[in-house]
Order: structure tokens, then sequence, then C-alpha cells
């Protein structure tokens, strides 16, 4: 370890584009990869070398370790930041970058591995204590009437959960025993098919819950400490859509409850740099372990606005092997911060990925308004990555200014050519579920509807504020169907 100066960065648009502001902040030189239709991207152009992989798919480009430590030694790079998605959970990348004598800018191989299966890091952190665990088994499925017992003693509705999931897939909700075995015959072949891994397990599904994570920060010399929490409970198919932070309904005992479990689970895997736990919290605020992500996550700026703290330069000065500079103490909140995620895609077609060319892009600006993105005007969203066009983030005095910072923001952000989601989260932002605080990650299948969108779009908010509380779910059947099948985007977040 030492000091730190080049680091290439093994991933693509607005993320790269973040991680290189940062380096260059602190005088770090940074290489960006780049695929074939990725030749223009933004981050080749900011950063300080790029280097080409030849190819389009992300096997070919951005998941190919071989090509990736070829260009870390062709160009003399002492450390890797793999931002999120792509190799960023990848305990085998770790380990081969680290045996390269690379520094990997993330936790350990093994607290990636542990945290990587469900089933792994449930039995981890139960076994370390202070953590509330979903009631559930605590291993996989082998026998099946077991598994049905459990399923009773816990009460159905319940989760068939794949141990290797990710990115909201591999999970069934059973409403009752008779279709038990379908759902779970079902369950198995889908996480045999996309994660090559059977395993699954049963866990109480828990109704109208939000989602509530922790921004965790360690080093390695033993010190772990919680950026409070991040509330991502709007998702549409499991994926988050807005975020963030503080939430409305944490209180100041709450979050430190969730604070120092999220710790445990840090400690129980021995973690160092940045990383989020994530619970499921119910309608009596009690709160669950749910898993961890052992990386930077997407949503991470709605945290560094409020704490005041960049969180890469912190992965870096962690990477370097430094202790974190500041205390549990000296950390405060200031303010409130919302961050959209303008998606390409079509809210009007069941959030369906679009692709194409930019043929309009105007960013928004002002106090308060900043935007993480990848793109500039002309530039082309193609089908081979995650459809993600920019984090659209707004910090304000407290949650209401920083909603109406966020709408006039959306106002000005001129995006032309392609499907996105800014007037979906402009009508999420605007609902009275999402002014209250009462709303849960059942926002979108309760409330939304593309007719409504449309109606909103032609007459904004004053439409919007008309239907705004009406329940949808009676119109639309299967409230509890969360299967993600149409869907075969991997690398989602
Ligand atoms: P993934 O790794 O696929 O993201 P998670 O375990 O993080 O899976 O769950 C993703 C989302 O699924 C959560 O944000 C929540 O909306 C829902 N979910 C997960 N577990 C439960 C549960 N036990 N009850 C109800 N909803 C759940």
């Amino acid at each position: 370890m030492g000091k730190i100066k080049k680091i290439l960065i093994s991933n693509r648009g607005e993320i790269a584009v973040r991680i290189i502001k940062t380096a260059k902040k602190l005088g770090i030189k940074t290489v960006a990869l780049y695929s074939d239709p990725d030749r223009e991207g933004l981050h080749v152009k900011l950063a300080d070398e790029a280097w080409h992989l030849p190819g389009s798919t992300s096997a070919e480009t951005y998941l190919d370790v071989p090509k990736i430590l070829e260009a870390c030694k062709a160009l003399n790079v002492d450390a890797i930041h793999p931002g999120y998605g792509f190799l960023s959970e990848n305990a085998d990348f770790a380990n081969k970058v680290r045996e390269a004598g690379i520094i990997f800018i993330g936790p350990s191989a093994e607290a990636i591995e542990t945290m990587g299966s469900k089933l792994a890091a449930k039995e981890a952190v139960s076994d370390f204590g202070g953590v509330p665990m979903v009631p559930g088994m605590e291993g996989a499925i082998d026998d099946i009437q077991e598994a049905k017992r459990t399923a009773k003693e816990i009460g159905f509705p319940v989760l068939i959960k794949a141990s290797a999931g990710g990115g909201g897939k591999g999970m069934r909700v059973v409403e009752n025993e008779e279709e038990f075995e379908e759902q779970m015959d079902r369950a198995i072949s889908e996480a045999t098919s996309a994660f090559g891994d059977g395993a699954v397990f049963v866990e109480k599904f828990i109704m109208n819950p939000k989602h509530i994570e922790i921004q965790i920060l360690g080093d390695e010399h033993g010190n772990i400490i919680y950026l409070f929490e991040r509330e991502c409970s709007i998702q549409r198919r499991h994926q988050k859509v807005v975020e963030e932070a503080p939430s409305p309904v944490v209180d100041e005992v709450k979050r430190a409850a969730i604070g120092e479990a999220a710790v445990n689970v840090a400690k129980a895997c021995g973690y160092y740099g940045a990383g989020t736990v994530e619970f499921i919290y119910d309608e009596n605020g009690e709160f669950y372990f749910l898993e961890m992500n052992t990386r930077l996550q997407v949503e991470h700026p709605v945290t560094e606005e409020i704490t005041g703290v960049d969180l890469v330069a912190e992965q870096i000065n962690i990477a370097e092997g430094n202790a974190i500079p500041f205390k549990q103490e000296d950390l405060k909140i200031n303010g409130h911060s919302i961050e959209i995620r303008v998606y390409a895609e079509d809210p009007l077609n069941n959030f369906l990925p679009d692709s194409g060319k930019l043929n309009q892009y105007t960013r928004p600006t002002g106090d308060g308004v900043r935007l993480d993105d990848g793109f500039e005007e002309g530039m082309e969203v193609t089908v081979f990555y995650d459809p993600m066009i920019a984090k659209l983030i707004t910090h304000g005095k407290d949650r209401a200014e920083a909603i109406e910072k966020m709408n006039k923001a959306i106002d000005d952000y001129k995006i032309g050519g392609i499907a996105t989601t800014l007037e979906f989260c402009r009508f999420a932002l605007n609902h009275s579920d999402f002014r209250d605080g009462s709303f849960t990650t059942k926002f979108v299948e309760k409330y939304f509807s593309p007719e409504l969108l449309k109606a909103a779009n032609e007459d904004e908010q004053e439409i919007a504020a008309l239907f705004a509380g009406y329940d949808f779910s009676q119109n639309k059947g299967q409230v509890l169907d969360i299967q993600n099948s149409e869907s075969n985007w991997k690398n989602r977040l």
C-alpha cells in the first residue's frame, strides 16, 4: 500500500466520470477503459489516459479480467476502482488484482464473497449478533416438508429467495401452502439459469415495507462508522428510481439503532472500504437485515450531500491504508437530499429500456443541483449496458426545498430522442404519499399507471394532484406478483 498515483476505472458511464472527478481533485491520474460503442464516452474524454477494450458486450469488455489487468500493466497503474456493477462485487477479481500487485479499491475478497451469498451473509450476521433478521430459514431448502413447515410457522405469504440472487431477481412470493412446491420449483430453475446456483431459502414476506439502507465506512485499523440512512422505497421491478437522505420516517433514536445494526453487519465480515447495509422496514417501524452491498452504491450522492463527505475520496484514503479521518460523533446531517435516476426507459410501456441518439441534451444547473452523468448531446445510448443516463441530485435546507429544487431541475433538464424516467420521477415526487412519507416499495404498482402519467404530462401537476392518492391496485390484480420475467437486463443495481 501507499500513496496511489494512478487509478484505472474498470467501469464506464456516469460512475467512471464521478470517480475521475474526485481523482482529479486529489491529484491522482486516471485511466478510462472503453468498449467500441463507448469510444466517444465522456469518461474517455475526461480521463488522463484511455485504453480500448475491443468489442461491445460486457463480457467482451468491462468484464474481461485478463484484458483489464493487461491495461494496468501497460500503463503502470497502481490501483483499480471498480465502480458499481460489472466486476465490483467479484471476489475473484479482487484477488487477481491484488495478486498482480495492484491496489483494489474495495473490501477484502472474503467480505465480498460472504456478502455475495444471501445465505452466507445471513449466517455470518446472525452468528455475530446484534442485528434483527427477517424471520425464516437459516439454510437452503433441501427438504421440502421442512421448508413448508417453516413457511407455516412464519405465516403466509412467504418469499422464496435465491441465495445468489441480485438486481431484484430470483424472488417468488408464495401466498399459500398449496402453491408452495410449484413456486419453489420455479425459483430453483430461475436461480439455476440466472445465477448458476439453485440454492433457495424461505423468509417472511414483509407487507408494505420500506427499503432503508445505511452507508458505512470501515478502515483496516478496525474503525467502522455509519453515515446515516438512505430511503430507497420508490422502486420499479425491485429497482430503485428515487432515493433520499435522510428518510422522512426515521427519527434520531431509530437512526442510531439502525446505524449500530449496520456497523455490526460490517463487523461480522471484517469490513473495510465503503459499503451499504440494506434493511427492510415494516409498517410498525421494525427493521430487518436484507443484505450488504460491498461497493459504492449508485445512490451514494445523497449521503455525500447531507454529510459533506466525498465517499470516493474516503474509499481511496482507506485503500491507501489510512484511517478514516473523522469519528462517528463528528458526523452531522445537513439538510435534505433527493436523487432521481434518469433511465432510458419508457414508463408508458412498462419501463421497457429504450436506446438511440440523444438529439437534445441540456443539463439543469443551479444552487443545490448536482448532475452525475456520462453523456453529451449527440451521443448514443446503446442496448449493451445498463440504460441509466444520469442521476439528478438536489440538496435543500429541508425536504420541501429539496423537492422544490428537483421539480425546477426536471423542468430545466431537456432530453430529446429517447424515452426517460424523468416525468415518472416528477409524478412520484408530487404524489401525496411521497409528500407525507407514507410511501412503500409498493408505490409503483399501487399508484402508477401510464394513463395517469399521460394525463399528468398533458396538464402537469394539476391533474396529478387531482389523482394523487387514488389506489390503482384495485385495477391491477396481482399486487403480489413481484416477478421480473420480462427484464433480462444485467448489472441492474
Ligand atoms: P437483490 O439482491 O435482488 O437486490 P434484496 O434482498 O436486496 O435483493 O431485495 C430487493 C428488494 O426486494 C427489496 O428492496 C424489497 O423491495 C424486496 N424484498 C426483499 N426481501 C423482502 C421481504 N422479505 N419481504 C418483502 N419484500 C422484500
